[in-house]
């Protein structure tokens, strides 16, 4: 069963009656046709991956959901509130194994003339993502438009931030989807890797795996970081750090990452065939399935 909590104060310093959030039926509209996060994509999202009722690296979503209303001026959001309304949307979404989260923060209402915010949050059953943890997926590269920079040049593109602006990061996949493939991954037009439109890119050379830093204009991945840190665990070299375009022919293996997912391995990459690991992509994955965080 699907679920919707509307929360009536996301923000730090919102008063009023009553209970800052509360549940309603799923359908209920929760968002005017005012709503400036409807009207300019003015506003943040995060999703997490909820297994037995359990939130994924809970705590770094909510985070870097705090650091994207920073990005973007954004009223703070009060993250306890967000915290409770989270766990009072599992209890409605009953007992599922596999589901997601996602809460939403807008800057409100464009005429209201008082600075205000609005938050839901949307929660269901999982649907095919975790199928890609085994059947992989093939992927293209696709310009980004900018260099490698953009954040420190030009900060006010928020790139790296989880706003609700997702239109170039939908319309990316049905240019994949032209040519043949499931994913994307992004490059700089001075030739780095960043990541994908909904994830984060792993790379393996012999035994050092490597992933691209949040410097870069990205979003800092909590995937990412733990499967860095799974593989650092046992053993293995690790580094966050630039990786030319160039370098790709030379990669052993690479993953698309992000929190449903999980590591989904690249069996294609620009029409090329790529070698996938199973058994430690299984390994990684299972391990994932298992973050406490
Ligand atoms: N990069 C982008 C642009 C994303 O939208 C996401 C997740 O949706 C990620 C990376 C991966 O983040 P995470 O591993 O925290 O899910």
């Amino acid at each position: 069963m699907p679920a919707l909590i509307l929360i009536d104060r996301p923000a730090i310093g919102m008063t009023g009656e009553g209970a800052a959030f509360r549940s309603l039926p799923v359908g209920t509209p929760v968002i005017t046709a005012t709503d400036l996060g409807v009207t300019r994509g003015d506003g943040i999202f995060e999703t997490v991956a909820i297994h037995d009722g359990f939130v994924h690296a809970g705590e770094a979503h909510l985070q870097r959901f705090a650091r994207s209303a920073r990005m973007l001026d954004l009223p703070e959001p009060d993250l306890d509130v967000y915290r409770a309304a989270l766990e009072a949307g599992i209890r409605e979404l009953g007992p599922v194994p596999d589901a997601f989260a996602k809460y939403v923060l807008t800057r409100g209402e464009e005429y209201s003339g008082t600075p205000g915010a609005r938050g839901f949050i949307h929660l269901d059953v999982n649907p095919a993502w975790s199928r890609e943890r085994s059947t992989g997926v093939s992927v293209v590269t696709l310009s980004r438009g900018y260099a490698r920079d953009i954040a420190e040049t030009a900060p006010w593109l928020l790139q790296g931030a989880k706003t609700v602006s997702y239109a170039v990061n939908r319309s990316v996949l049905r240019e994949a989807a032209r040519r043949g493939a499931d994913d994307v991954l992004f490059t700089t037009t001075d030739g780095y890797l960043l990541e994908g439109p909904t994830s984060s890119v792993v790379l393996r050379f012999g035994d050092t795996f490597v992933t691209t830093p949040p410097e870069s204009g990205i979003l800092p991945g909590t995937a990412q970081i733990d499967m860095l840190n799974l593989l650092q665990a046992e053993g293995f070299a690790t580094q966050i750090r630039d990786v030319k375009l160039g370098e790709l022919p030379y990669a052993d293996a690479l993953w698309m990452t992000n929190s449903q997912r999980l590591a989904a391995p690249v069996h294609t990459l620009d029409g090329t065939a790529v070698k996938v690991d199973s058994e430690l992509t299984a390994r990684i994955n299972d391990q994932l399935l298992r973050r406490t965080r």
